[in-house]
């Protein structure tokens, strides 16, 4: 049996109990289908076959949920930070044991290549791991002695938060979001991405399992203008964690208004890697493809426009031709492919849209712009040459393997290029010039920028972005900043002169 049959036997058994109960809800312990009864669906983009049948929940849902974590979160606040290390790594320990499950779920439901998402069930280990180390030491503070007083300072957990996550390596992002808030003392409900609900469901299985109390963790499945707006809205709920689409993020900002709901916002992106011509050019070019081609182009800090010195350009685009041709596009769970169907079909339909917009735009489409085959959602990875920064396609979130390669002449224009877009999340920047690395990195208006590198994540470092692509920054310490508030207390030291009035 080929490596791909025995993979479609083994989801098999890991979807049968999807198949018979569907995704349930998780409230205060109980897994439970949506109150009003409501469902919805989860289909498979390989073939659009249904996976299984989803709990929609509404605000009914998200109000027991919320109510949940808001009785359990005095006694999680209080527990031992030991002990909540303890669960976390517990926890982390459980999605190892279940990761080929993790694995295979998140490629059928998403459509993601089980070459990235083997590695993406281990990274939410190691984010729980992470996280769990830090635990003990969330709530220290700083001592800022004053002539009169020992002022001190603390953090304390915020309270009930919520975590809403989009539908791209959804495993990965919830674990991302959900270890620090825990490992911070903060209790969360959970709104999953409605594209992609199976693994939310396993990941919450495994952190009951690993013996997080009841309604720690609760999860509720359901529309975003249902369930993700009720969570917006309610008043127990302290803290919104969003990660999705800039748009979404202004909504959310709306309805969080009434209840002054603190938000960290993770949004889109338009990134740029930028080639000079006196770059390693070999490992600038594996660079750009593995940043827009890995995970379907389904990511937010994907390198989605190549900035390409003019000097270089027709021999790096050529290049880039030839092994972009050479992606192999398949079914996700073979261990062979490296380009996977796109998450949905609505989604299919916007990407594959932008290749005629290409064309009504004036670029060239050098390769790819196609689908492959005729059921499912697999698009062959493509690249637009001959584009300008004015074009919808250089503007615009496709969030797919689609690459638009635009040519620069100097230091100059590469950078107004570069900065002339309303996303900043990340930049990439090929030179060995370190003198212009440095002057070129300052001015890039981008969270996150790499020289010389991919996408590399080191947990300790900051992660967020500028402009339309987020408010907040995730990562080491930062993320305890938006789970935690921060707390002053003056000890006065001596007698110091009070001032009297009506003495
Ligand atoms: P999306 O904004 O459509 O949905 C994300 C989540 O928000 C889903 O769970 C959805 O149900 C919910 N939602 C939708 N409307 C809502 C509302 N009115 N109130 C509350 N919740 C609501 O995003 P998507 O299409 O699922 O994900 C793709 C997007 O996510 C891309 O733009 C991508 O760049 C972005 N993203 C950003 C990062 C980052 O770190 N910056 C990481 C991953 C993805």
């Amino acid at each position: 049996m080929s490596d791909l049959q025995n993979n479609i036997e083994k989801l098999e058994t890991y979807l049968a109990r999807f198949r018979e109960t569907g995704v349930l809800n998780q409230i205060g312990g109980k897994a439970c289908p949506a109150a009003s009864g409501a469902t919805f669906e989860t289909t498979s983009p390989v073939d659009d076959s249904l996976i299984c049948k989803v709990a929609r929940g509404d605000a009914a849902d998200i109000d027991a949920a919320a109510r949940a974590a808001k009785e359990a979160f005095p006694a999680w606040r209080d527990l031992a930070a030991t002990e909540r290390k303890k669960i976390l790594h517990k926890i982390a320990d459980g999605i190892v044991a279940r990761a080929e499950e993790i694995a295979f779920c998140e490629c059928w439901d998403t459509g993601q290549a089980l070459r990235f998402m083997s590695k993406a069930a281990l990274r939410g280990a190691e984010n729980f791991r992470f996280f769990a180390d830090k635990a003990p030491g969330a709530r220290n503070g700083q001592a800022l002695p004053s002539p009169t007083l020992m002022n001190v300072t603390t953090r304390l957990p915020i309270g009930p938060v919520g975590v809403i996550t989009p539908w791209n390596t959804p495993f990965m992002l919830s674990t991302w979001k959900i270890a620090p808030a825990l490992a911070a003392g903060c209790t969360v409900v959970h709104k999953p991405a409605e594209f992609s609900p199976v693994t939310a469901r396993i990941l919450m299985e495994i952190a009951e399992e690993a013996g997080l109390p009841k309604g720690v963790w609760n999860l509720v499945n359901g529309l975003g203008e249902e369930a993700g707006k009720a969570l917006t809205e309610h008043p127990d709920i302290k803290a919104i964690a969003f990660v999705g689409e800039s748009r979404t993020g202004s909504m959310i900002m709306r309805q969080g208004a009434e209840t002054l709901k603190r938000v960290h916002f993770e949004l889109g992106g338009k990134n740029p890697v930028i080639v000079f011509d006196d770059a390693d050019l070999d490992r600038a070019l594996d660079a750009a493809i593995f940043m827009i081609y890995s995970l379907n182009g389904e990511r937010c800090t994907s390198s989605s426009r190549l900035l390409v010195q003019d000097t270089i350009a027709d021999e790096f685009e050529a290049r880039l031709i030839e092994r972009v041709n050479n992606i192999r596009v398949g079914h996700p769970l073979d261990p062979k492919t490296e380009i996977g169907p796109l998450i949905h079909k609505t989604h299919f339909d916007k990407v594959t849209g932008y290749f005629e917009t290409a064309r009504q735009d004036g670029a060239t489409i050098a390769a790819g712009g196609s689908r492959v085959g005729t059921e499912g959602c697999f698009v062959r990875p493509t690249l637009f040459t001959g584009a300008n920064n004015s074009m919808k396609i250089a503007q615009e979130e496709i969030f797919g393997p689609v690459l638009t390669s635009i040519r620069f002449g100097s230091e100059e224009e590469a950078l107004q290029i570069a900065n002339d877009i309303p996303y900043g999340l990340t930049g990439y920047v090929w030179t060995n010039d370190l003198t212009r690395a440095l002057r070129f990195t300052n001015a890039l208006e981008a969270g996150m920028i790499w020289v010389n590198s991919e996408n590399v994540r080191h947990l300790p470092t900051p992660f967020g972005g500028v402009k339309a692509s987020g408010i907040g920054r995730d990562g080491g310490d930062w993320s305890f900043e938006f789970y935690m508030e921060q707390k002053h207390i003056g000890f006065a030291t001596g007698q110091h002169a009070i001032p009297r009035l009506g003495a």
